[in-house]
């Protein structure tokens, strides 16, 4: 048996528990990012003050006025309740009354337009908070689908992790050494097989001389261009 299967074995396992690792570490990533909740939490809250504040706005537009109908009342009643006669005093009494009407006329445009405010804000506010709603729902589903996937990947690195205890002791140790020490340092990839005469891992093209040395047991090969162990089925 060549002498670089066993690595090459090794390095199938490892590269499929690297990719399982890419994944759950991703997946971890969009669980625990919730930039976009609280974004639109944040806007929520935002309309929310906003929707408060013309409710205030609104109904202190009402009760003005409503005071003032009541101040117009009372100047009527007097008027024609014939308590006053004193000609002077009527005049005053009707130039009061004509005067608290226009001043109604104004505060009833404040109030109409206290109003429309209001409303625009009220269905700001709903259409935030069906926005809200429809997010979170959303997650809901988000994360529950990531939490199947997360479920599977775990186990698949499960049963890679033990397919690895399996096939490491057929390794042998300065082997594994080199190994690891080429993982770290070729992005996990150590071991590069040959695919119609090149290096499957950068491309390089290999020799005829390069891909016999890949095929002795006596000596490890390596690629001239990536320096990654060669590997040849
Ligand atoms: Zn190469």
């Amino acid at each position: 048996m060549n002498t670089t299967f066993h690595l090459y074995r090794l390095q199938q396992i490892d590269s499929q528990v690297d990719k399982a690792q890419k994944r759950l570490d991703e997946i971890q990533k969009i669980l625990d990012d919730n930039t976009e909740l609280k974004r639109a939490k944040a806007y929520h809250d935002k309309c929310q003050v906003a929707h408060h504040e013309t409710e205030n706005e609104l109904q202190k537009a009402e009760g003005d006025v409503q005071d003032r109908h009541i101040k117009i009342e009372q100047s009527e009643a007097m008027l024609y309740g014939g308590s006053v006669k004193n000609p002077k005093e009527v005049q005053d009494l009707q130039n009061k009354t004509e005067s608290l009407k226009r001043y109604l006329t104004k505060l009833q445009d404040i109030q109409l337009e206290a109003m429309l405010a209001h409303e625009e804000n009220t269905e700001i506010l709903q259409s935030a908070q069906s926005a809200l709603d429809k997010l979170k729902g959303e997650i809901i589903q988000q994360n529950s689908q990531l939490a199947g996937e997360q479920s599977v990947l775990n186990k698949n690195k499960e049963r890679l992790l033990t397919e690895r205890e399996v096939a490491l002791p057929a390794v042998q140790p300065d082997q594994r050494q080199l190994y690891e020490g080429l993982r770290k340092t070729k992005r996990g990839i150590a071991i590069a097989s040959i695919k119609e005469g090149s290096c499957s891992a950068c491309g390089a093209a290999l020799t005829k001389s390069q891909q016999q040395t890949t095929r002795s047991n006596a000596t490890i090969a390596y690629c001239p261009s990536c320096k990654r162990i060669l590997y040849d089925s």
